[in-house]
């Protein structure tokens, strides 16, 4: 399988981040990278590097004051006397009824969602090659490739329209999503990450073209916390086109692969043109976040499920984070996806 990546990814690096209200090391770490690089390798992948895409594809699902704000918010934020050195929000609005905030410690509470997404130098930049990794293998499949992988680093599934939040900037899979639409009609985005993808049911909750399907921790004591419960159907005439499966706490392979199925039902129901799989890896027993207990062949029989749906299929990186098998959950589960 053609997989795509850039070296401009690794740059992003961030530091701060807060669990539970306890400064910890940033989990999102560049050396993910060469993890899921080598996973990818030893499952036979080719790496190739994506174009430069502009921001239009971008721009087609992020609004424009989101990208002016992640594009020059850095160097904004360093002209504050005695400012962090990463962009970190320490004010929020309610809701968005008032204005839309002028100064720079105003737009990071307004278009940040937590303090897990510091925005440093080389932020944009990197987020910006992680979705043109995704608009390449969306390519890839849009010429008759029947699937391809985007290193997506940093990740994207927790990025709404114009908010960042969770170590996500620009969602790739929605990006990805709506490339594919160039071409298709119907789309079905799965997302197999420990958390639930609110950013991309967000971006997708009033649309009817785009099925957005998430099986995830249940968020009732996990993040994203606000949204992912079984309850969230979509909204106007997306109304049933949004189907949230929350798995209770170290749910092992038996209980993925169960709602797994109920998730491919759906998608066969809406019949899609093509797949998105917003791939995260942290689902695993031994991942660092420790919500669910899938096993490496678990991750082989997941790949193997979704590849049954027989659909053109652009697989995007999501989650998963460092710990000894990384690397080889990605060579599961694309393996078992090629059969
Ligand atoms: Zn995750």
């Amino acid at each position: 399988m053609k997989a795509f990546y850039a070296d401009e990814q690794k740059r992003h690096d961030p530091k701060a981040f807060l669990s539970s209200g306890a400064p910890q090391p940033n989990p999102e770490q560049p050396e993910r990278v060469e993890r899921l690089l080598a996973g990818a390798r030893a499952a036979g992948c080719t790496i190739e590097r994506p174009g430069n895409f502009g921001l239009s594809p971008i721009a087609a699902i992020h609004s424009p004051e989101y990208i002016d704000f992640l594009q020059h918010i850095y160097a904004r934020w360093r002209r504050i006397e005695s400012a962090s050195e990463e962009v970190i929000p320490n004010i929020h609005p309610i809701a968005r009824g008032g204005s839309y905030p002028a100064s720079a410690v105003g737009q990071a509470g307004y278009h940040m969602a937590d303090t897990a997404c510091p925005i440093s130098a080389e932020t944009f930049d990197s987020a910006c090659w992680s979705a043109w990794s995704a608009v390449a293998a969306a390519e890839a499949v849009m010429a008759g490739e029947p699937a391809a992988y985007a290193l997506c680093r940093p990740p994207g599934h927790h990025a709404f329209v114009d908010v960042a939040g969770g170590f996500c900037f620009i969602n790739n899979s929605a990006v990805a999503a709506q490339h594919l639409r160039r071409q298709a009609a119907r789309i079905a985005i799965l997302d197999v990450d420990l958390h639930h993808g609110n950013g991309t049911q967000g971006i997708f909750y009033a649309r009817p073209d785009v099925l957005t399907v998430s099986i995830h921790a249940d968020p009732v004591r996990f993040y994203p916390f606000f949204w992912g419960h079984a309850d969230e159907r979509g909204e106007g005439s997306g109304l049933g086109y949004n189907l949230n499966l929350p798995l209770p706490r170290k749910t092992g392979d038996d209980g993925f692969l169960d709602a797994l199925e109920t998730a491919k039902r759906r998608i066969t129901a809406f019949a899609p043109d093509a797949l998105v799989v917003a791939l995260g890896l942290d689902a695993f027993e031994g991942d660092p976040f420790g919500g669910l207990s899938v096993s490496t062949p678990g991750f082989s029989r997941i790949g193997q499920a979704i590849a049954a749906l027989k659909l053109p299929t652009v697989i995007v990186q999501e989650g998963g984070y460092l710990c000894d098998a990384l690397g080889d959950n990605l060579t599961a589960f694309l393996t078992g996806f090629e059969g």
